[in-house]
């Protein structure tokens, strides 16, 4: 199955390293016109550095304001990738607010700040455009200290099904992926103790985590013409972990 996304603009956040600067490497490879935009610039830079034809912006997405200011003065997109995210884990008796509402407003109100200026255009220029939001199996499943990161991809994958109903319509897609642990810099933090990493292999049925290219293969997929049909859906890339 050939996809290609020649003569597409391509906008993926939290594309400086880890899964998004995968799909943004995958979807220049396919023929898009990347825009990558993430927090950290050297990590931009990097990207800016092996891929030239990638444009890069510096923007932390949980600054309602400017994001909706640097994302409007980007132009029309074809497809978007919401996969900007922290996971900064507390166990539930220790959950602060402050750490609430700093997920909160990048792992759920960016996307909806970004998706929403993304898609007016896409709806004033008929574009029949693809959305993708990069959410976790921990939407689906109780995991330990990631009360508030699983209450944001809950809260996403809900997000992503009235996006779905909303913007349908207007012939655009919007669906969202549930990865399993991904050894990036967020899945080291979190997984890189073997006593932990070892509980989680043990609920995989496939026995290992997943690659970021099992990551970027899908979003390329649910992002691509050959999904046409596809729209609302949360996609487990998780071995099988939710299904057991
Ligand atoms: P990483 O921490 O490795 O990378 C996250 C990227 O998002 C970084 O480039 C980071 O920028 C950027 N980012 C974070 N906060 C902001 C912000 N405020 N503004 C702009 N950019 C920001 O994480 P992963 O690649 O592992 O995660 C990507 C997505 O996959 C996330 O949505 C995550 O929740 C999800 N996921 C990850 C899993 C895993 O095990 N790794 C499992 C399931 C889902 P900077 O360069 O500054 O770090």
């Amino acid at each position: 199955m050939k996809i290609s996304f020649e003569g597409k603009r391509v906008l993926v956040t939290g594309a400086g390293q880890g899964i998004g600067r995968g799909i943004a490497i995958e979807l220049w490879k396919a023929g898009a016109k990347v825009v990558a935009v993430s927090r950290t610039k050297s990590h931009l830079d990097s990207l800016h550095a092996q891929y030239p034809s990638i444009d890069v912006v510096a923007l932390d997405v949980g600054d309602w304001d400017k994001t909706r200011q640097v994302i409007d003065g980007l132009g029309h997109f074809d497809a978007l990738v919401n996969n900007a995210a922290i996971a900064n884990c507390q166990p539930f008796l220790e959950c602060t607010p402050d750490v609430f509402d700093r997920m909160v407003g990048i792992n759920l109100k960016s996307v909806i700040n970004i998706s929403q200026v993304v898609a007016k255009k896409m709806i004033e220029k008929k574009i029949a455009g693809a959305i993708v939001n990069v959410s976790s199996q921990a939407s689906k499943k109780a995991l330990p200290n990631h009360t508030i990161y699983s209450a944001t991809k809950a809260a996403l994958d809900s997000v992503t099904r009235t996006m779905a109903l909303e913007l349908g319509p207007y012939g655009i897609r919007v669906n969202a992926v549930n990865p399993t642990v991904i050894m990036t810099e967020m899945g080291r933090t979190e997984w890189s103790d073997p006593a932990k990493a070892n509980a989680m292999l043990s609920r995989i049925p496939l026995k290992r985590f997943g690659e970021v290219s099992e990551v970027s293969d899908a979003v390329l997929y649910l992002l691509s013409d050959k999904a046409s049909m596809i729209n609302g859906v949360e996609l487990p890339i998780d071995g099988g972990f939710l299904a057991a």
